[in-house]
């Protein structure tokens, strides 16, 4: 039987006192009815497996929700557990990876995996979990469950550390994404920088005096019982709810553009809703100004083969396949200035391809494709030939995934 909810006021202590009219028991409850309710059915939200949830956190990095979907999916589906993610060649990770973009997340999930296996066997207790969990998962080797060696793993931060051990164990641990940083901004007025050091504290204070209030107990069935017969998101996880209401009350009603703060189940607890100051929170400051920089890439045939190169370690998409490209800012070069340079001799045709335009952190890319037909193997020759099935099994960057795809079309057509 379900105990009488707890309701005793709770002054948020980190939270501006003038604007402070929320408490922690109001909003918390508000949150985890309106999540009951309307929580999106996600795939990783199926399982309390942490290294299932570890893997979302980290695809869910910069990477909308339905991009990661399918990721997630053929991940689990390949590498369903910590030791197949150890265990996996590098090109397969990336493979699996290919798309996502941000690739040095996949190679610190694979050395975290590593570092996990290697601890467990040196504590010998592997087979102390071999036991599935709610998902057809077969665990051989335990996740750590303390916070802090969670945050010790490699590519594991505040925040993800805070999102496993409050999703997966329940435990009261703060997050702060960008997502609960506008929801918190605006509920408590806060006007300052979310940037700035003593703001992002308090942020990280408020978030942690709201998840261990939480943990005091909240069950929020007894508020909302019809949601509570549909959704699998009520109960005693008052933790790992609470945490992923922020979350979603981000993604969903308390967006950067226009929140819906009619339908917003905290808008009688809101300062900027009270105020009418939504579009001015949170204040992020001035955008950097993004920067341009143009490459000419050349997707080069011969024989039914391409040459590609892989990119080596250090650099941004370190690992992953490119066509050879080279940076053209500033000058203006011909596309035969810039292959013979390269290569050393080259044909008489350079047929547009492609133009790829995009973006990585604050550059705004534009990739101009040509392609070259050659008879012989020129000069100078950085990378290897590879049939368009070969090409199929590597991992591309991005943009150069699409200069394959716009290569093989040339090559059926007969161009
Ligand atoms: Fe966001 Fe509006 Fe809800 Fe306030 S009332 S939390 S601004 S959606």
């Amino acid at each position: 039987m379900n105990s009488k909810p707890k309701t005793k006021n709770f002054r948020l202590r980190g939270a501006p006192k003038r604007r402070s009219g929320a408490t922690a028991a109001k909003l918390i409850a508000a949150l985890l009815d309106w999540f009951a309710a309307h929580a999106r059915d996600l795939p990783w939200r199926r399982t309390r497996d942490p290294y299932a949830i570890w893997v979302s956190e980290i695809m869910l990095q910069q990477t909308q929700v339905k991009t990661v979907i399918p990721f997630w999916n053929r991940w689990m589906k390949e590498l369903p557990t910590i030791e197949a993610a150890a265990k996996a060649p590098s090109a397969r990770i990336h493979k699996l990876w290919e798309g996502l973009g941000y690739y040095t997340r996949v190679r610190n999930l694979q050395k975290a995996a590593q570092v996990i296996v290697a601890e467990c066997r040196r504590r010998g207790d592997e087979s102390q979990t071999k036991s599935k969990l709610e998902t057809p998962h077969v665990v051989s080797y335990k996740f750590p469950e303390t916070f802090d060696d969670v945050l010790a793993l490699p590519g594991i931060g505040r925040y993800t550390a805070g999102a496993i051990c409050s999703i997966a164990f329940n435990q009261p641990v703060p997050i702060l994404d960008g997502n609960v940083i506008r929801v918190l901004t605006r509920i408590f007025g806060i006007a300052e920088n979310p940037k700035e050091k003593k703001t992002n504290a308090l942020l990280w204070k408020l978030a942690e005096e709201l998840v261990s209030h939480a943990k005091k107990g909240r069950d929020s069935a007894l508020r909302c019982p019809d949601a509570a017969a549909r959704r699998p998101y009520h109960g005693s996880n008052y933790c790992s709810f609470l945490n992923q209401s922020m979350m979603e009350l981000g993604a969903l009603v308390c967006t950067p553009r226009n929140p819906q703060c009619q339908i917003c189940p905290v808008k009688k607890l809101c300062l900027a809703f009270k105020e009418n100051r939504t579009e001015e929170l949170p204040n992020l400051g001035k955008r950097e100004a993004a920067t341009a920089r143009r490459f000419i890439a050349f997707v080069a045939e011969r024989n039914g083969r391409f040459l590609v190169r892989q990119r080596t370690t250090g650099v941004v998409n370190a690992h992953l396949w490119e066509f050879p490209n080279v940076e053209a800012n500033g000058v203006n070069p011909s596309p035969r200035e810039i292959f013979e340079s390269e290569f050393g001799s080259g044909p008489k045709e350079f047929l547009p391809l492609v133009t790829v335009k995009h973006s990585i952190t604050r550059y705004r890319i534009t990739l101009e494709a040509f392609a070259v037909r050659l008879k012989k193997v020129p000069v100078k020759t950085d990378g290897v030939w590879k049939t368009p099935a070969q090409m199929h099994q590597l991992a591309f960057a991005a943009a150069h995934k699409k200069l394959a795809s716009a290569a093989v079309k040339s090559i059926l057509s007969g161009r």
